[in-house]
């Protein structure tokens, strides 16, 4: 077995470095009190923003620049927090910055009931009369739109002191599945005993055995089943909520309410699920061939995840998977390169694995700071995966912030994951170019193909039965364990085909997918993968134009509409030509990994 380091044993070359933030811990503690007392001074502007356009600019820079300074010792705590958890200094530190979050929060929280009190003239006005303001009118265009659906003030702060009432539901869906549930005991990949859990199942599913993936399958449902009835009164309740809230604000839906957020038509989301359900033939295609592979007399929900084309043999160390990242990114143009180069020469990048430290991958930092990538790296193809898509969002990150002012320095989520999912196509795109073994190329055409049918596929479904159970529940319809199942068994048989056994256990899928409390979240996941397989497209035609269309959507921020800033960029997500595109390419990937695949089976 490998030793997992401690913190102070990894080299320091593998570390981020974050004194380019806060010199040290003492300049972050004095920050603290600054903040503190620039929060009172926020407080006091209460009331003072409608009395000329000089003062709402006086009043709104303020705003902002108190929440710059939050952010900048927010993200600090929490770097410093990940790379240790169990460091009781940066536990401390952490906790401090979220109090003070609390804080500024409360100081600040007169703000946007102000403004939005202003009728759109009188706004308007203000904006007109002070020539500094017309780089915040998109700013106050976008909450100008939050006007009518703002309630009284005594409506708002009976809504607002109801919301941990409206959180009751997936507070007590949350506890119930990772606190109370309790699996039973199974058999691994080496015949241990092992206590089952939704981590662990995750990791069975992808045994090659399929006794082990049968087990594993019934053992994690048969305690889903013994709560249906609770897990169907948790979602009906939020369902509920989101309806209620939608109606008191006077959306027409639950779904336009929460749509409303990015500014995105329901065009994107009926386009999407429309073109999915034209191309599920492909879908069909695809587990026909799992099964044909696998050599299984039927093909189960559990068989979905194994590896068809077993591990690759292809790893690389962390130096060559740097050199891959710089050839694979090299169609983005030499500026992206050279900055990419930056991230790994001015110790961006926090490598390796230690004791303590966070796990998984991610993108972080604020418009003050570099961005940061936290990794945690193994010598394999996975983790070039990760290195190049945390990449595209720390990229996406620091073009916004270097091309944008502070208030439009962020990105909207329906936007940010085409940033990293592009990079990771640019790359699916070179290996395939680049590399000959049969066996590596089905491994890096599967990993796309499984991708896609996680992505594309299987999150449209799941937006097909949230936006099916929102509405019947509009309608007056009561969301039964019975009447929830019936119609996601037959949606899953739809989707997947009668290549798939129909397993009863999978029509109670909805008790275990978190997403479904998130409020129309998931549909984001499927657009943003078909949009950046067509955008990599665009850009490996070695069309100048249409590179720097795609460099101009990581530069545009907030400072537009996230569907105008990808119309941009080449792509509208509100036709269906993205999605063809996109269906398209997987396709084609699908035929030559079926012959690849038959080939290496003989
Ligand atoms: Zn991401």
């Amino acid at each position: 077995m490998k030793q997992i380091p401690q913190r102070t044993e990894v080299p320091t070359e593998l570390t981020w470095d974050l004194t380019t933030i806060y010199s040290d811990d003492a300049a972050f503690k004095a920050d603290i009190q600054t903040i503190k007392q620039q929060s009172e001074q926020v407080a006091a502007l209460k009331g003072q923003l409608a009395e000329s356009g000089a003062d709402l600019y006086r009043v709104t820079t303020a705003v902002l620049d108190l929440n710059r300074q939050l952010e900048r010792l927010y993200v600090y705590a929490s770097l410093k927090n990940d790379q240790d958890t169990s460091n009781a200094t940066y536990q401390d530190l952490s906790g401090q910055a979220s109090n003070l979050l609390a804080t500024v929060a409360a100081a600040t929280s007169w703000f946007e009931p102000e403004v939005l009190a202003l009728s759109q003239d009188a706004l308007q006005k203000l904006i007109d009369a002070e020539p500094r303001l017309a780089a915040y009118q998109h700013l106050f265009d976008v909450l100008g739109k939050q006007r009518e659906h703002t309630l009284s003030v005594a409506e708002e702060k009976l809504l607002a002191g109801a919301s941990d009432i409206f959180d009751a539901s997936s507070k007590t869906y949350s506890v119930l599945s990772d606190a109370d549930l309790v699996f039973p005991i199974v058999q691994d990949e080496q015949g241990n005993d092992v206590r089952l859990s939704e981590g662990l199942y995750g990791v069975l599913l992808q045994s090659t055995t399929p006794k082990v993936r049968e087990q594993a399958f019934k053992a994690l449902y048969s305690v889903y089943q013994q709560f249906r009835h609770t897990f169907a009164s948790t979602l009906a309740s939020e369902v509920k909520t989101h309806n209620f809230t939608a109606q008191v604000r006077h959306y027409g839906s639950a779904r336009e309410a929460a749509m409303s957020g990015n500014d995105i038509p329901a065009v994107v989301y009926d386009t999407l699920v429309k073109t999915v359900n034209g191309h599920l033939d492909s879908l069909h295609k695809y587990v026909n061939l799992r099964k044909e592979i696998l050599g299984l007399p039927e093909l189960h929900m559990y068989d979905l995840y194994t590896p068809i084309t077993g591990e690759p043999s292809l790893s690389y160390t962390y130096e060559e998977a740097q050199q891959e990242a710089l050839k694979a990114l090299a169609v983005l143009g030499p500026d992206y390169v050279a900055n990419v180069q930056k991230m790994f020469d001015n110790r961006a990048i926090d490598v390796v694995e230690n004791r303590g430290k966070r796990t998984g991958a991610y993108s972080g930092g604020m418009y003050d700071t570099k961005p940061y990538i936290l990794l945690n790296w193994q010598d394999s193809l996975e983790s070039l995966f990760t290195l190049v898509h945390e990449m595209g969002h720390s990229m996406h990150s620091h073009y916004t912030r270097t091309n944008q002012p502070y208030q439009y320095g962020d990105y909207s989520i329906f936007v940010a994951e085409i940033a990293s999912t592009t990079n990771e196509n640019l790359l699916t795109d070179y290996l395939l170019k680049t590399q000959t073994d049969p066996q590596v190329r089905a491994y890096v055409l599967n990993h796309y193909l499984d991708g896609f049918k996680g992505t594309v596929y299987r999150q449209t479904q799941f937006a097909e039965f949230e936006d099916y159970i929102h509405q019947q529940a509009a309608a007056g319809q009561s969301l039964t364990a019975d009447f929830m199942s019936e119609f996601y068994g037959k949606l899953n048989q739809h989707y997947y085909g009668d290549g798939v056994v129909s397993d009863p256990q999978i029509a109670d899928e909805w008790t275990r997918i978190p997403h479904f409390y998130y409020n129309y979240y998931v549909y984001q996941y499927a657009t943003g993968f078909a949009a950046a397989t067509t955008l990599a497209q665009r850009i490996l035609s070695g069309d100048v134009a249409k590179r720097d269309a795609y460099l101009n959507y990581l530069k545009a921020g907030s400072s537009a509409l996230p569907l105008d800033v990808m119309r941009q960029a080449g792509v509208d997500m509100a036709q269906p030509d993205y999605l063809q595109t996109a269906f398209a390419t997987f396709d084609d990937r699908l035929a030559e990994f079926s012959k690849l695949a038959r080939e290496l089976k003989k």
